[in-house]
């Protein structure tokens, strides 16, 4: 307690040493966070501070104004004013001079329409929002950033990437805080992912917040912790929970969380057949959400009156609340059903665009963002580093060449002269490599082998040169798409193949048809003469192939083989045959 109130102190003592400053220097970035985090922890307080920054009292920058206005539309966002919280985010958007402002209003934007059930909308700033990710230097504003991506990827129930986002952050936090507020993302990321360890998680999480003191974070987690435990049918445990928190009154001040957990409460009662228990709560839930017919406490409650009142022998009680569970639940399945399909037309809108990120996007690895992260905030230190091993190498080469000359030879012969990419040799030693790796952790990989076709045509009509400048172009054009990790060789004359380290095979086959279209798309009048350019795909994928390169190759050139016949320029997925009946 006491603790707490030094801390509390401390903050408004510091808040009030930067406002001192304000005066004469604006807001910096440090004021800005300083106050956003007190917003959480004392909402009055953040409030006067907030007042006492009106634009009419100080001479602001634009940059400042902007602040103020973020600051504003947090303020609105807590009290659950959203039509002010867009109206002061809004403008923010546009702001371009500092992009980490720009990220900060966009994210809060996306949250406040996620909120509001306005999916389509929400969705269109996804890709902006991962965008500027990478570009922004502040790690505050890149966290918020990340946290609305994964608060938005739990909604459309992308568990996976709500779940890599979130740990970004909690891996590697710029605050206990922040740590605290990316743990219930990721948390619901995890019981919706099911993992094994969702109980030590959810202790170490709660552990972070009760650091940071972070009581309304605490108490989201604990509401997931009881939804575990009464989907794992563990009811006592849960009810154990919340029989703790009926001597926490600091819990009222939290209504949405109140409602979370008195729901999981009101199912752990029903799991164990106590319905009186159980009425009373649901009760208690549609009396305090009032008309909410979206919540799924309030559908919930529904059901479970519907049931008890069954069980009592009142069937016309029982059958008012069934129509009221039914009105809820299709309000409920509805909104789901719109929030999919905003998400699915959304993406579907980006890939047109922007084929590459959304596959990168889709195929996302936790490793490629964080290396992309790190990338930005070491990029300075790295520079340095570059260059010392640039020397290295270069010093380690030329000592190399000097003393072994066969090596040398070896080294080189691992790539293909024309296409500057692995030859068939090396490809088979770092193809392999992968596949092992992908077998003994359980991840998928798949195959793709291409062919160009009617090659020996362009050859025999233009000339070996035009040949190989179409080979140069295909190579520099497909290795556009590729992530660092896949490994792509030259294994014949003018036959290509990838493996590609945890890619489904569906996924695959959409790299397989951009490249396609990417070669079918190359304009050959730059070699000096216009001939026609494609080429023909096959796909496999170890779910129905395995982890042998030399059965994944098999089948992705048997499926070639069936992309040729059908026509060339395109791709084929292969298809085992069906057993025999
Ligand atoms: P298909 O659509 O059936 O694949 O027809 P295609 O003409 O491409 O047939 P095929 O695959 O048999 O032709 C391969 C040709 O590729 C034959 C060879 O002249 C040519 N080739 C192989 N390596 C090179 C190279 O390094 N440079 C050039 N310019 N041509 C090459
Ligand atoms: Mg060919
Ligand atoms: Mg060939």
């Amino acid at each position: 307690m006491i603790k707490n109130t030094v801390s509390k102190i401390s903050v408004l003592l510091s808040v009030i040493l930067s406002l001192c400053s304000l005066q004469a220097f604006a807001i910096s970035v440090e004021d800005f966070n300083t106050l956003n985090e007190l917003r959480l922890k004392d909402f009055a307080a953040f409030r006067s501070r907030v007042q006492s920054l009106e634009p009419a009292t100080v001479d602001y920058s634009k940059k400042t104004h902007n602040y103020y206005s973020l600051l504003k539309a947090y303020e609105a966002v807590t009290q659950a004013d959203y039509t002010n919280a867009l109206k002061f985010a809004l403008p923010v958007t546009n702001y371009t001079e500092d992009q980490a402002v720009g990220l900060r209003a966009k994210s809060l934007v996306a949250n406040v329409l996620i909120i509001s059930r306005d999916y389509a909308k929400a969705f269109s700033y996804l890709e902006e929002i991962k965008s500027l990710i990478h570009k922004v230097a502040d790690k505050r504003a890149r966290n918020h950033g990340l946290n609305v991506l994964s608060l938005v990827y739990n909604r459309v129930d992308h568990y996976e990437l709500a779940y890599s986002y979130s740990n970004i952050i909690y891996e590697d936090p710029g605050s206990t805080t922040e740590k605290c507020h990316s743990s219930f993302n990721r948390i619901e990321a995890l019981i919706g992912l099911n993992n094994d360890h969702i109980e030590s998680e959810i202790r170490n999480s709660l552990a972070v917040c009760e650091e940071a003191n972070e009581a309304l974070f605490s108490w989201l987690i604990t509401s997931l912790h009881m939804e575990f435990l009464v989907k794992s049918g563990k009811f006592q445990q849960a009810i154990a929970i919340y029989e703790g928190t009926l001597d926490q009154p600091q819990l009222n001040d939290y209504a949405t969380v109140k409602t979370r957990i008195y729901h999981q409460a009101t199912l752990a009662y029903f799991g164990i057949a106590d319905f009186t228990a159980a009425e009373t709560l649901a009760k208690k839930i549609i009396q305090e959400s009032r008309d909410v017919l979206l919540s799924m406490p309030v559908q919930s409650s529904y059901y479970s009156l519907y049931h008890i009142y069954k069980n009592k022998g009142q069937p016309r009680q029982a059958l008012n609340y069934f129509e009221l569970y039914n009105e809820a639940q299709s309000a409920y399945q509805n909104d789901r059903a719109d929030r999919l399909l905003a998400y699915n037309l959304a993406q579907g809108e980006i890939e047109v665009k922007n084929q590459r990120i959304a596959l990168l996007d889709k195929d996302n690895e936790v490793l490629s963002l964080q290396r992309d992260l790190y990338e930005q905030e070491a990029k300075q230190n790295r520079l340095v580093v570059l260059i010392l091993a640039f020397v290295l190498v270069i010093a380690t080469t030329l000592a190399y060449r000097g003393m072994t000359g066969r090596k040398r030879f070896k080294k080189i012969a691992e790539y293909d002269q024309l296409t500057g990419i692995s030859n068939r040799y090396h490809f088979n030693n770092q193809a392999k490599i992968a596949l092992d790796y992908c077998e003994n952790n359980a991840k998928p990989a798949a195959v793709i082998l291409f062919d160009l076709d009617y090659f020996k045509n362009i050859n025999d009509m233009h000339g070996h040169a035009t040949g190989d400048w179409a080979l140069q172009r295909v190579v520099k054009t497909c290795r556009n798409f590729m992530r660092n990790n896949d490994i792509f060789g030259r294994i014949g004359g003018e036959e290509f193949a990838v493996v590609l380290p945890g890619c489904q095979l569906d996924k695959a086959v959409l790299l397989a048809e951009i490249c396609r279209d990417a070669i079918a798309a190359i304009d050959s009048s730059d070699s000096g003469i216009k001939f026609p350019l494609s080429a023909s795909f096959g796909v496999s994928g170890s779910d129905t192939s395995g982890y042998q390169l030399k059965q994944l190759l098999a089948d992705a050139d048997h499926a070639m083989y069936r992309a040729k016949e059908a026509g060339r320029d395109q791709v084929a997925q292969y298809r085992p045959a069906s057993p025999a009946v």
